[in-house]
């Protein structure tokens, strides 16, 4: 049987992590083209962390780039980088952040054409090696298919001075590959939607090692740092591989989309996740024990109170849920939780 349609899978040429693993940028660069020019995307607190030294370390391999510096992920910082992009002719754009510069930069680069290199300076999530962004347009935040990272520059001498909040916050988006896995399965059975058995695997693969790992993800540590991000890099695959954020997102995420909607709480993108994770384990009649254990371990938020939501904000996120994405099939099924259902699961499992 001929294929239907051109497959398409970019994978990362580089991943470099460790301990002043920025210092290889300029080779890396030149591994990737042969353009001699580059722009910086960064933030006013992460130029001073991470991008001048970048800039001065691209400069030393003969290559010029300049520095913009932006804000929130927003449509029209988006085009505000790419004018500037286009103004200097610059062929590869490096992302240097936590989330929204990185969103900024792979957007602009997907829009441009353009090979990105994302250097992440905390790993919160696992947008730093994925072919996803988050942008907001008009207030609301839209998930848009980006460029996947050319090359991933992880120095965890950096990373490690995040706070560890966001590290554990990274792990917790990683682990929410099992309910999401669960989800496309049931995509699968009930909607006949395609499973790509490989990006399956990888992505319960990165899982699986947070959850052997998970007493090794300690502040401080640098060799925690490289654990996570690892697994981060796997799920940022399993996504290029899958085409679609399938493999690493599904109902637990809709959750945390619900609950950014409303604008409530206080959580992180990975922290809402974890605990969507959790409710979503349980929904599938599946081990929440387990992630719950996994979350606890690492030290990232097992509750409500934790991530300052109520009760009633959690219900209603629950039972909106399903609508922040409707054409991905999930455990929430097509019309959401009741009201009890919602409370049930939240009082059941501890969340609440
Ligand atoms: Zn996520």
């Amino acid at each position: 049987m001929p294929f239907e349609k051109l497959a398409e899978m970019i994978l990362p040429r580089e991943v470099i992590g460790g301990h002043g693993a920025i210092e290889k940028t300029g080779e890396v660069f030149n591994k990737l083209t042969s353009s001699k020019s580059g722009i910086i995307v960064t933030g006013q607190t992460t130029v001073k962390l991470a991008g001048e030294r970048v800039k001065d370390l691209l400069k030393s391999s003969g290559i010029e780039t300049s520095i913009v510096i932006t804000g929130q992920a927003t449509e029209e910082n988006v085009e505000k980088v790419k004018e500037q992009t286009r103004k200097v002719d610059a062929r590869v754009i490096i992302g240097i952040g936590g989330g929204s510069k990185i969103d900024i930069a792979k957007k602009s680069a997907f829009d441009l054409g353009l090979d990105f290199i994302s250097i992440p300076t905390s790993a919160s999530h696992d947008g730093v090696a994925s072919p996803r962004a988050t942008i907001s347009k008009n207030g609301l935040s839209y998930s848009v298919e980006a460029t996947m990272p050319a090359a991933i520059i992880a120095d965890t001498e950096i990373i490690v001075t995040a706070p560890f909040r966001f590290l554990a916050s990274g792990a917790a988006d990683v682990l929410s590959n099992l309910p999401a896995l669960r989800d496309w399965n049931l995509g699968h059975r009930l909607k006949g939607e395609k499973v790509s058995s490989s990006a399956y695997a990888i992505s319960e693969f990165a899982a699986r090692e947070i959850i052997n790992n998970a007493s090794q993800i300690k502040p401080h540590i640098e060799e925690s740092v490289w654990l996570v991000i690892k697994q981060i890099v796997f799920s940022g695959i399993a996504m290029s591989v899958a085409g679609s954020s399938r493999p690493a997102s599904g109902s637990e995420h809709m959750f945390a989309h619900a609950v950014n909607t409303i604008k409530k709480g206080n959580g992180l993108h990975g922290e809402l996740c974890g605990i969507g994770s959790i409710i979503a384990m349980y929904l599938h009649g599946a081990d929440w024990v387990m992630i719950k254990n996994t979350l606890q371990t690492i030290g990232a938020p097992t509750t409500l109170d934790q991530v300052s939501l109520t009760e009633e904000d959690a219900i209603q996120a629950l039972m909106m849920a399903h609508k922040t994405r409707p054409d991905r099939y999930t455990i929430l099924g097509e019309s959401g939780l009741s009201e009890s259902a919602a409370r049930e699961a939240l009082h059941l499992t501890g969340v609440a």
